[in-house]
């Protein structure tokens, strides 16, 4: 299948991201978003990031133009899907809003377009049971922040056509980055492997194995981890942590998957890492 327009719904951290990506890349990008609000901030900000990108020597100013020129804004779901060949949703991390989103799709769209959703945690054989084209329905889960990072997991639901995951893998490919097949299991692979970890740092802290900084820098000069698990965890959000914890505990059922208490209590006391102030770490004081 030949993608030259894409929809993206949601123009948050995500979403900005993708349509970034795909306008460099030479794809007509509409971008939604519930308010035109939204789309202007989102639009912002790939400017912004584009910006650097020119700075940085990796993309020239004509080439941020045509990227530019490439995204259109529209708050009509319904009409910015009707000519997609492919709609990456990335809208807010909730089963209720992704369902109906899918639903508008599924009835605006061409039968042929591919309905792809970046979600972390939401199954897709679910999100695709929605729709009455479960076999064009995948996972395109992008890592954050999308400009930079080059994995792409596609996701195949338990109805995912072999055709629906070659012309993905094809496109993210274009996209220059490297797509990784994986099935439909909660938290894939990357938070299936990540989360735990994390998790088990918070363990660490809570019976007193030793402080933050230290786990953090034995993960660091240890293992050689770029950032130590307990910054990490306070980079993603420790709200958006003990979310995922619960998917895999719930969806898996094994108790080697249980939240940490620390985490419980943390999320409760309203300390959710880096965009609350304080986390693991203290992001109040100057560092
Ligand atoms: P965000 O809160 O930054 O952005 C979500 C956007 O969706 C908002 O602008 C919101 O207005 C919009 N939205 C809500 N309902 C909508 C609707 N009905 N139609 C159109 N737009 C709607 O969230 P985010 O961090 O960008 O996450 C988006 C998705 O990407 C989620 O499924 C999340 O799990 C996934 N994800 C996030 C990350 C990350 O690091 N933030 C990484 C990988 C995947």
């Amino acid at each position: 299948m030949n993608i030259k327009h894409v929809t993206v719904v949601g123009a948050g951290t995500m979403g900005n991201g993708i349509a970034h990506v795909f306008a460099q890349y030479g794809f007509n990008v509409t971008l939604n978003d519930i308010k035109q609000e939204f789309l202007d901030k989102g639009l912002a900000t790939i400017s912004a990031n584009l910006e650097r990108q020119v700075k940085k020597g990796v993309l020239t100013e004509e080439a941020k133009k045509t990227t530019l020129a490439n995204i259109r804004l529209s708050t009509d779901l319904a009409s910015a899907a009707s000519t997609a060949d492919i709609v990456v949703e990335a809208a807010t991390e909730n089963q209720k809003i992704k369902s109906d989103i899918f639903k508008t799709l599924d009835s605006s769209c061409n039968p042929d377009t591919i309905l792809a959703s970046n979600t972390s945690s939401i199954s897709i054989t679910e999100i695709a049971a929605t729709t009455h084209r479960p076999d064009k329905v995948i996972g395109m889960h992008f890592m954050n922040p999308v400009p930079v990072m080059k994995l792409i997991e596609v996701i195949r639901g338990l109805a995912t056509s072999n055709e629906t995951y070659a012309t993905v893998k094809a496109l993210s490919e274009k996209l220059e980055k490297v797509p990784v097949e994986v099935n439909d299991y909660p938290g894939f692979v990357s938070n299936r492997v990540l989360l735990p970890m994390l998790n088990e740092a918070m363990y660490c802290v809570m019976e007193g194995v030793s402080t933050a900084e230290s786990i953090d820098t034995v993960m660091k000069l240890g293992m050689n981890h770029p950032m130590g698990p307990l910054t990490l965890a306070d980079f993603i959000g420790l709200d958006v942590c003990l979310s995922i914890m619960n998917v895999l505990h719930e969806g898996l059922g094994d108790s080697k998957y249980r939240p940490c208490p620390l985490l419980k209590k943390m999320v409760a006391a309203g300390h959710l890492g880096r965009k609350t102030g304080r986390g693991f770490y203290d992001y109040t004081k100057p560092h």
